[in-house]
């Protein structure tokens, strides 16, 4: 008997043949009706058992979360709900669930709860339809790129190299924790360990990707990005996925057209591939919105929201435009922002940048030449010698989404960065190199993967749209 997946049996074409399915119990009401879910899409598939057919011992372990195995003839409902349904001929249970012990029941779980549960937690709809949509992103992202002339590039996970946020990195080592060997100063000898020098878990993959752009063109990292922020915010983990796009010959103009393209087009995509996860969970936002005063309730639904960001252009404003924008602002002038807004050259906060798009603008933002001061060495320094060619993508209820800049491609201006921001140039000897052999105008930019997950399925915390979240004081699983 061949086993077909749910969704394949949803969709009818197997009617009145026998059929096998594999799944996990979600519920099993009156000893009749049993709804499957093998993960393969979000509805059930309804098992109707004639329980004189069957033996008792068997109808008791048939509880919500055992796995079984039903085989029966595929056949139209009569009831409400559901078009087919199996009627069971045979039932095997792969393993059970005590229904005393298994946590996951068929009631509403808080999400904090069910943070605790996390090897759990995708057994629930909710879960479930986060996971389908993220692993459907991921692959839109690929095909975006494949189809677009980029090639994926693989960046480093241990980097030896901390020019980039060095407070912000975790530490790889071999060494050992009771008396590693110290220098004549005092401090850890890292020449005695693995790698002869200190080392870090990535904060970027940007440095590398750089190197590889400059000969193949364009290319795109996505992987693990590590950062040992101890922000603890609904918007930081410390270990997640970024996408690094690089390009040689863009400017920063082409860098935002592209990202724009980009993030549109991963959107449509799901939006395309998606329908009964994004309606599932835009249903539950609504439920939640409910209990939410008027005024914190969003004006759009999530599907709305999403044809939104893919059909309309995001606003483009300087960094110098959003200050004065910022500085007039109702909040401002009321003393309503936790960091006023009063000079130039200020680093905007997550609640500038809420108030820009979600108050201000009432669209994606793209907020680009920052002051330098404020923006990491790497960046191209405008003509008026105090901006830099940066570029941050700001969403509503996220905030910051993708960072991104064209790069500084001439050696004498990066080498003054460098020198005045005493980053020492043997430390990014090949870097500098780039810049000595056929450099070129160059850009690229960071997009926070499971901050678009986020955005795409409407859910309020990073925590619940990466499988097992490691933040500060949590690496359990
Ligand atoms: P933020 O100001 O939100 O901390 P950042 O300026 O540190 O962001 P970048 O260094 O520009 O961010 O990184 C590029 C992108 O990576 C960001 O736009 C964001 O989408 C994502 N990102 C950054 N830090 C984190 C984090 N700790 N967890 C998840 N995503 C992150
Ligand atoms: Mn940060």
């Amino acid at each position: 008997m061949k086993a077909y997946s749910v969704k394949e049996l949803l969709k009818g074409n197997h009617l009145l043949q026998e059929v096998a399915v594999n799944g996990w119990v979600k519920t099993f009401r009156s000893n009749r009706f049993i709804a499957l879910n093998d993960g393969s899409t979000l509805t059930n598939i309804q098992c109707v058992v004639d329980f004189e057919k069957f033996d008792e011992k068997l109808l008791k372990k048939i509880n919500t979360g055992a796995a079984i195995k039903v085989t029966g003839t595929l056949v139209e409902s009569l009831g409400k709900g559901q078009n087919v349904e199996i009627q069971a001929n045979e039932i095997k249970i792969h393993g059970e669930a005590d229904p005393e012990e298994y946590p996951i029941q068929p009631k509403k779980h808080s999400l904090e709860f069910l943070r605790e549960k996390a090897h759990l937690r995708v057994r629930t709809n909710t879960f479930a339809a986060v996971m389908r949509v993220r692993s459907a992103l991921a692959f839109a992202i690929h095909k975006y790129f494949r189809e677009n002339g980029f090639y994926y590039f693989h960046a480093p996970i241990i980097t030896g190299s901390d020019a980039e946020g060095a407070g912000e990195m975790f530490r790889v080592t071999t060494l050992s924790d009771k008396n590693p060997k110290l220098t004549e100063e005092g401090e850890v000898d890292y020449k005695e360990d693995f790698f002869g020098k200190e080392t870090n878990l990535t904060v970027s993959g940007q440095l590398e990707a750089e190197a590889y752009a400059m000969a193949l063109g364009k290319v795109y990292t996505f992987g693990p990005t590590f950062r040992a922020e101890n922000s603890n915010t609904s918007r930081h983990l410390a270990e997640f996925w970024m996408i690094e796009p690089e390009m040689a010959f863009y400017d920063l103009d082409a860098n935002m057209d592209l990202a724009e393209d980009f993030i549109k087009s991963v959107i449509g995509y799901v939006l395309e591939h998606c329908q009964e996860d994004l309606q599932f969970l835009e249903k539950r936002l609504l439920d939640e919105e409910k209990t939410k005063p008027q005024a914190q309730r969003s004006d759009m639904a999530l599907i709305e929201k999403l044809k939104f960001v893919s059909e309309n252009s995001f606003k483009r404003v300087s960094y110098t435009e959003a200050i004065d924008i910022l500085r007039n602002s109702k909040p401002n002038k009321k003393k309503k922002f936790q960091y006023p807004i009063d000079e130039w050259g200020a680093d905007l906060q997550s609640e500038h940048e809420r108030f820009l798009v979600e108050k201000h603008f009432k669209c994606p933002v793209i907020l680009f030449d920052y002051p330098a001061k404020i923006k990491a060495f790497y960046m191209r320094l405008n003509e008026d010698g105090k901006t830099v060619r940066a570029m941050d993508i700001l969403f509503p209820g996220i905030g910051e989404i993708v960072g991104g800049s064209q790069r500084e491609e001439r050696l004498d201006v990066l080498k003054q960065k460098m020198a005045d921001l005493n980053i020492p140039e043997e430390e990014l000897w090949w870097y500098l190199d780039l810049r000595k052999f056929g450099t070129a105008v160059h850009s690229g930019f960071g997009l926070g993967f499971e901050r678009l997950v986020l955005f795409a399925t409407g859910m309020g915390n990073i925590r619940d749209v990466i499988p097992f979240p490691r933040t500060p004081q949590n690496a359990e699983f």
